[in-house]
């Protein structure tokens, strides 16, 4: 019987960061389409190359291209693929893959009132001006249409989407319903849970508050009938629900130890966030203020905790009733 991995081809890429290789995968029939495009490297496209002439395929022969979300390693080698006539994503990611006049100064602008709001001190903010070069690592493109919960992938209807926001706002997954088997991204990993990270308001103002959004879109995933998840980074697994409900706990038991550093001493986030992340808070304050303010989100919506506001930052304390 042939199955839908039958017209699923799986292809690695390096990537410079800390989270390793990423994959990438190639559906098979008309147009052949290619999920997630890797980083932007030469490293990484002559890896795509020669595994692509594994199966093959040449990258001319790629016509369409669908993005998990909108990250630098899963965007990149969209700019060196020379006959892609449809790309696809959320429409969350149009912001950070347009990036138009506007776009620099709204991402500076946000993240310097979010932090500041947050405790962050100023020689830590100061760097922010130095942010917008970070996404030179972005490679050149446009999409050339969106796509949305229950759609399906122009030409391959048997994968459907469904929108999984919380890592990134622009986050999808697509499944094969008939197989079980979902290209997930970033979304739900074997090995490593994904920050939930913080983005500027593209639509409306007020800030998302992507920790919430992660536990309802991993819940949801709990309403298909997963068999098998082909992810973005680390091995493929079966074990869904299980992995799902471990990401779950994980996060309760890290916002518990948030809960219990606010009971010793009423704080603000980026001091949780000094004594949660000791090694990591100042360097990679970025992704260590996500994850705190994420819990701290987390709690406040369960009534654990509220939120004072002191001469412009943020303090929490634990609620009378919890
Ligand atoms: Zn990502
Ligand atoms: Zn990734």
């Amino acid at each position: 019987m042939k199955t839908i991995k039958d017209s699923l081809y799986t292809i690695t890429v390096p990537t410079p960061y800390a989270v390793g290789d990423v994959h990438l995968y190639v559906l098979k029939g008309e147009p052949i389409t290619l999920i997630d495009a890797g980083v932007r490297s030469d490293e990484a496209w002559e890896a795509f190359k020669n595994q692509l002439a594994g199966y093959d395929l040449r990258p001319e022969d790629i016509r369409q291209v669908v993005l998990t979300h909108h990250h630098p390693d899963h965007v990149g080698l969209v700019e060196y693929l020379p006959n892609v006539k449809q790309c696809l994503a959320h429409r969350a990611a149009l912001p950070w893959i347009d990036r138009d006049d506007r776009f620099s100064s709204r991402y500076v602008s946000f993240f310097e009132e979010f932090y500041r709001k947050n405790g962050v001190p100023e020689s830590l903010i100061d760097k922010l001006g130095e942010a917008p070069e970070k996404l030179k690592e972005f490679p050149v493109f446009t999409l050339t249409g969106t796509l949305k919960e229950g759609e399906t992938i122009p030409g391959h209807s048997d994968w459907e989407v469904i929108e999984t926001p919380g890592h990134a706002q622009s986050h999808i997954s697509l499944f094969s319903k008939e197989d079980g088997v979902m290209i997930g991204g970033d979304h739900l990993l074997y090995h490593i849970s994904p920050n939930p990270i913080i983005e500027p308001p593209f639509h409306g103002d007020e800030r998302t508050r992507p920790l919430i959004q992660y536990r309802d879109s991993l819940k949801k995933l709990f309403r298909y009938n997963v068999k098998e998840v082909m992810p973005g980074h680390g091995p493929r697994f079966n074990n869904v629900e299980e992995i799902i409900r471990k990401r779950l706990s994980q996060q309760e038991e890290r916002a518990d130890k948030v809960y219990s550093i606010i009971e010793e001493q009423p704080s603000h986030s980026f001091d949780i966030s000094r004594k949660l992340f000791p090694r990591q808070y100042k360097k990679q304050y970025p992704l260590t203020m996500s994850e705190t303010v994420g819990q701290l989100d987390f709690l406040e919506e369960r009534g654990k905790i509220y939120r004072r506001s002191s001469k412009g930052v943020d303090f929490y304390f634990i609620s009378e009733k919890s």
